[in-house]
């Protein structure tokens, strides 16, 4: 893409082009004005790059303000009434007073080819706002550091949805729009952007969403899909394929486009912050004027440019994405604005509007607000306000577990969100927006255990199912009526292309009286002829995308291990035995090719039984075992409060009975607890039925790396330091992270140089060379840590599944810091590396709340076992 300069040069050799003159030129004055360092860069850009003229920039900007004059003259009234208000375009841009001619301007110089004018400093730009009566003999340049609009940005978006009021701002609001095209304005979602990422606080970043929303809804119902998309950083589900395929030199070419940088320039300002978006936001801050008239930016308008570049393919798509992208950053009002551009462009928003976070945030909404026209039955701000705190979370828990139902089931916004606007949060939501063949729910989760002894005694009492813990690929298989079939995987992407073997297998598996299905199993790669399980390296070497059948070399075997859907009806609430048993009996085997996870039925009484089936598992080259709850019987000592994360909410269970210690031992723990009164307990009742998107203690997984030891945690690793003696050639150690949910933050939880190959470092070495762009400038903004400084920085984008000895306290890292202490964050003792997981992308890294669970869980089992530690040595000592 040609930088301004080259643009104006093409430019100046049309023949219609009178207006083109040197920029050298044309740039004197604000040079001579602040001689800034963006100044000379711009000089260095465009100097002696276009033919000389004898317009002034004076003159030129005059040209340019009479043909908007034009333009603006021809609004609606509803855009003139808001100018006159103060809060159109006009009272958005700085002046600089003369009187305008009424010259024909160019085509060129509005064409989106212009370069900006660079030089004054935003702070010297200290010029009244032009209000309409005056704006037909005022020139203006748009002031792209100041152009906010001021409705906007005093909306208090972060108030409580109890005493917020939207209908006090939509009028205003509205007539803003009007003045820009009508639609919601992206000025509004960033401002609730840099609200969300001012404050920690989880229950603030909701209030701001839910306002956020309820002013969309009301105000622009249109631009709400969008924003919701936008907030969640995505443009479609995972299942439909649409990337914005951007490299990091499209966003740095843009920034030189549009803010005048050179190469040196960005380089020094990505050096000192560490961050595209915090580049754009610093660039934007520094260039004073553009002659190229800013389109405001609209939500909708964003989005769609996002879904262009997505779709944009073939020949000279990169050109047509860089100009999309030039445009939007352009066209950006202010630093925050182009920050939230480039870190949506970057697919990195970094504020916590998480999924689960947006969920939370519709249901609110939906439940105070509906656009007009709209009759389902909303509540008032009094109603609400009115109730017992008990009574209020109730209101809002259930309306979050019909909207998160949905989505569990149907995750795709498209699909959601019309649904929302026609009938609200109720019932018929579930029908309308259920279940649906070629459209993948979200999976069922399986809760971690220690060893075999807790999980017994988590389902004591209880008849369960043992399944060997196969270790290859979920696959979620759907099958229509017309035998058409679609895989997903675990992350629901579409991967039927992936295994056509697969798909050509269906049609021999479905047995009579079985037209439609969904089925999910564990895709292994196996020897064709003796049926043996391979490693899931094996499968990881099959090839990922169109997979010709004649080209497969890896053979795979599906192990069936649920139905969720048959003949047209959800089997979700039908007991685990039931779905089995139809599973079972209406599929055919096909040797090494499918067939059921083999598994035993049992109950913590048979925990001899138990071990040698988990023995006979790991034997086989299985992982360990998958445990789930067969029947929905009713379980009195139970309470059925709704727990989302009972990893973390359980109370611990007592010390188990070792399945090695025998039977006699286990038999005994049961009876003993059997006499025991009844201890109150938070745990939910245990079901048998398919929840999607749920990890419940319905379904334990028992590995056999972690039998005896802990959890595992999948943290991110961020830095590394250069290694001493024989590791001098590589990074050791180096710094790891975990996801604080609500922040978007990454925060550093311990260093860790144990369990590393030297293959392995040497890769790692290789992979975060320095002055790759896999290695950052300096400390990115939205890492926390205390702690030394690293040699290096990663760019944040592996997941490493790490083992460890306990959980600490630690004054240095702050991981999880505020939710077990408010001083002190929490390290790991011995962490030791064991696998990368390619399979998952940072967003589903380990979260500060899972850690501050773990620990949890360890003081209530060892109070104060695990000794705080004192200083960033003392961790070294432990942790190194
Ligand atoms: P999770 O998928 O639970 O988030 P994870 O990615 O760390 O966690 P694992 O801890 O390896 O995965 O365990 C769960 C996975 O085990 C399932 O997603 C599935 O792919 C696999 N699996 C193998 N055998 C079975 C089985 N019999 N039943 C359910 N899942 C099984």
């Amino acid at each position: 893409m040609a930088s301004p300069a080259k643009k104006r040069k093409l430019n100046s050799d049309s023949k219609s082009s009178p207006a083109s003159r040197n920029l050298d030129y044309f740039f004197g004055k604000q040079r001579q004005a602040v001689p800034s360092r963006l100044a000379k860069d711009a000089e260095q850009e465009v100097g002696g790059t276009v033919d000389s003229s004898t317009l002034t920039d004076e003159e030129l900007a005059r040209k340019l303000q009479a043909e908007w004059d034009q333009e603006a003259a021809g609004r609606s009234s509803a855009d003139h009434e808001s100018r006159n208000s103060g809060f159109g375009e006009g009272s958005n841009s700085t002046s600089v007073s003369a009187e305008v001619e009424k010259d024909p301007v160019e085509e060129t110089a509005l064409n989106g080819n212009v370069g900006e004018v660079n030089g004054s400093d935003r702070g010297s730009a200290d010029v009244k706002p032009v209000l309409d009566s005056k704006s037909k003999n005022t020139l203006s340049l748009q002031a792209t550091g100041s152009a906010e609009d001021t409705i906007t940005s005093n909306i208090p978006f972060d108030e409580s949805p109890l005493t917020f009021e939207p209908a006090k701002y939509i009028k205003d609001l509205q007539g803003h729009w009007a003045a820009e095209g009508g639609n919601a304005s992206y000025a509004l979602l960033t401002r609730c952007f840099v609200l969300v990422n001012s404050t920690q606080s989880r229950i603030k970043i909701v209030d701001t969403l839910v306002n956020l929303l309820r002013i969309i809804i009301e105000g622009d119902p249109n631009s709400l899909l969008p924003t919701v998309w936008l907030a969640t950083n995505a443009i479609s589900p995972p299942y439909i394929s649409l990337e914005l395929g951007l490299g990091g030199s499209a966003i740095s070419k843009a920034l030189k486009n549009v803010c005048g940088l050179d190469s040196k320039s960005l380089k020094a300002l990505y050096d000192k912050v560490g961050d595209a978006g915090d580049v754009a936001f610093e660039a934007k801050k520094k260039q004073s004027f553009t002659l190229r008239k800013p389109k405001p930016l609209t939500i909708q308008g964003v989005y769609q440019s996002l879904v262009k570049i997505a779709s944009t393919q073939g020949t000279g798509s990169g050109e047509i994405k860089q100009r999309i992208v030039d445009r939007l950053l352009q066209d950006a009002r202010g630093p925050e604005e182009s920050r939230y551009v480039v870190r949506t462009l970057c697919q990195h928003l970094r504020i916590g509007a998480v999924k689960t976070t947006m969920l939370i945030a519709l249901s609110r909404a939906f439940l105070l607000s509906k656009p007009s026209g709209a009759d389902f039955p909303v509540k008032t701000r009094t109603e609400l306000a009115g109730l017992k705190k008990e009574a209020l979370a109730d209101v809002w828990s259930k309306a979050e577990e019909v909207v998160k139902a949905c989505f569990a089931k149907r995750p795709n916004y498209n699909d959601l969100i019309p649904v929302l606007l026609e009938i609200g949060v109720c019932d018929e939501l579930l029908v309308r927006c259920g279940l649906a063949l070629h459209i993948p729910l979200r999976p069922m989760l399986g809760s971690i255990t220690r060893d075999l002894s807790e999980m017994l005694t988590k389902l004591q009492g209880r008849d369960f199912s043992c399944e060997y813990k196969y270790d290859g690929q979920r696959a979620q298989v759907h099958c229509d009526s017309e035998g058409k079939v679609s895989i997903f995987s675990r992350h629901l992407e579409l991967m039927t292309d992936k295994y056509p073997d697969l798909v050509a297998m269906i049609p021999k598996i479905r047995g009579d009286g079985v037209s439609s299905f969904i089925m999910e199993g564990e895709v292994v790669a196996v020897d064709q002829e003796s049926g043996d399980l391979k490693t899931f390296q094996t499968l990881a070497n099959r090839a990922r995308k169109d997979v010709a059948i004649g080209s497969v070399r890896v053979n795979v075997c599906l192990f069936a291990f649920d139905l969720m859907y048959l003949n047209g009806e959800p089997l979700l609430d039908r007991p685990f035995r039931e779905r089995r048993e139809l599973l079972r009996s209406l599929f055919t085997e096909v040797p090494n090719q499918f067939t059921w996870v083999k598994s035993i039925d049992a109950t913590s009484q048979d925990s001899e039984t138990v071990l040698e089936f988990f023995k006979s598992a790991t034997d086989v080259k299985c992982e360990g075992i998958m445990v789930k709850i067969l029947d929905n019987l009713p379980n009195t000592k139970l309470t059925d409060e709704p727990d989302e994360n009972p990893e973390i909410k359980e109370s611990a269970p007592d010390p188990p009975a070792r399945p090695s210690k025998g039977k006699k031992k286990a038999n005994a723990k049961a009876k003993a607890s059997e006499k025991e009164p009844e201890k109150k307990t938070r745990r939910k009742a245990l079901l048998s039925t398919y929840e999607p998107d749920k990890r419940l203690d319905s379904w334990l997984k028992v590995k056999k790396d972690y039998s005896t030891t802990f959890d595992t945690l999948d943290l991110i690793p961020i830095a590394g330091w250069h290694g001493q003696g024989r590791k001098s050639k590589w990074w050791s150690p180096i710094l790891l992270a975990v996801r604080n949910e609500e922040t978007g933050s990454l925060e550093a939880v311990c260093k860790c140089i144990s369990g590393f190959t030297d293959t392995f470092y040497k890769a790692n070495k290789e992979f975060y060379e320095e002055g790759s762009e896999h290695v950052l400038g300096g400390k990115p903004s939205y890492v926390d840590y205390e702690g030394g400084h690293p040699d290096v920085w990663f760019e944040p984008q592996e997941v490493w599944e790490m083992a460890f000895a306990d959980i600490t306290l630690s004054p240095v890292y702050t991981a999880a810091i505020g939710l077990v202490s408010d001083e002190r964050g929490l390290s790991l003792r011995f962490p030791r590396f064991l696998k990368k997981r390619d399979d998952k992308s940072i967003d589903e890294a380990s979260t500060s709340e899972f850690l501050a669970g773990l620990w949890r869980k360890q003081e209530e089992k060892v109070p104060g076992a695990v000794k705080e530690v004192k200083d960033e040595a003392g961790v070294d000592e432990d942790v190194l």
